[in-house]
């Protein structure tokens, strides 16, 4: 008889590879101890809405109610104030408040255009309208909403408002130090605006300012005067090479002083005209005609006066008054954070 031939082992049965596979068939439900010890899904503490609406009530001037029913969790996440007043315990708050039968009043001061502002967020609307971007600042502020308070500040210089509000709006947010910003624009403007050019709510807007900026308009209409009776003076000739000899810029210093006095001091002193600007002052001596005093000397000293670009101290008085009414609003620096690298 033939011997039998031995059977060899598949190449992929050694390793039990196919032989382990779970046929087709058989169930793959895993037991129940492997569903225990298997983590759990958790919720995103950060997108997990809870779905809760709430109904807001909010005065449309002059007699008109607005209800607004909204998600409450993205309004947490954007208000320090909202996320505190929703975040106590469900049981100490009233059952029917925040439902349209009962809904939660905001107060007189956030009207529901200002509540709209907020709603809407501030990527939907036009930051070119002034009123947009300082309701959003309001409302952000009331209800402790940073970004968007935030947004809102960085807009504010760019709405280009009157000085005056511009200061008000200073010393209502002064808490920020974002706020530092606005005051240099708003110190330009009144100190180019006469002070009896502003109204009573202007006066009221500018405040405890309002000193630092009379004293600050005094100090330059001094250096106008200073002008006024010690005319600038001519440029010095080079000594060596003199194109205006002695003989002749004699007669360069008596023009000089005499049409400075009777065309240029007039205008600094005017009493009815706006105060000269010094780009005013440069151009009109530009323009006056000193008979005798040579083209040389005159251009000499055009070019010295125009290498100032204001009178002489009102650079000083400007970044004082700045810094007089940064210090008077207590306005905080922005908090440098220094990271190790
Ligand atoms: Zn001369």
């Amino acid at each position: 008889m033939d011997e039998p031939v031995p059977v060899q082992p598949s190449p992929f049965a050694d390793q039990g590879l196919i032989g382990t596979f779970p046929p087709p068939y058989q169930s793959q439900a895993p037991s129940t101890s492997i569903i225990q010890n298997q983590p759990q899904p958790s919720k995103s503490p950060q997108f997990w809405d809870s779905g809760i609406m709430v109904v807001f009530s909010a005065e449309l001037p002059p007699h008109h109610t607005i209800l607004y029913r909204v998600l409450i969790d993205s309004l947490r996440c954007r208000s320090k104030v909202l996320d505190d007043i929703f975040g106590i315990p469900p049981s100490t708050q009233s059952q029917t408040q925040g439902t349209e039968v009962n809904p939660i009043a905001l107060p007189a001061s956030i009207t529901a255009e200002k509540f709209e502002s907020f709603l809407i967020g501030w990527n939907e609307f036009d930051d070119k309208v002034a009123a947009n971007i300082l309701n959003l600042l309001d409302i952000s502020a009331l209800l402790e909403a940073d970004g968007a308070l935030s947004y809102a500040m960085s807009k504010v210089v760019g709405l280009n408002l009157p000085a005056p509000q511009l200061l008000g709006l200073a010393w209502r947010h002064r808490a920020h130090p974002q706020v530092r910003d606005w005051i240099e624009p708003a110190v330009m403007g009144l100190l180019s605006t006469p002070l009896r050019c502003h109204n009573v709510e202007q006066e009221s807007s500018i405040g405890l300012a309002y000193p630092i900026i009379a004293k600050a308009r005094e100090r330059i209409q001094e250096a106008r005067l200073v002008l006024a009776a010690i005319p600038f003076q001519l440029a010095p000739r080079d000594i060596l090479f003199p194109e205006c000899p002695d003989e002749l810029h004699q007669y360069c210093e008596k023009s000089w002083l005499f049409f400075w006095y009777q065309n240029i001091t007039v205008e600094l002193i005017h009493p009815t005209k706006p105060p000269l600007s010094y780009s005013g002052l440069v151009q009109l001596v530009e323009k006056t005609k000193f008979e005798n005093l040579q083209e040389g000397c005159k251009s000499r000293t055009m070019e010295c006066m125009k290498s100032y670009h204001d009178y002489p101290t009102v650079p000083d008085v400007f970044h004082a008054a700045v810094s007089d009414i940064v210090q008077l609003f207590n306005i905080p620096h922005e908090i440098q954070i220094y990271l190790d690298v």
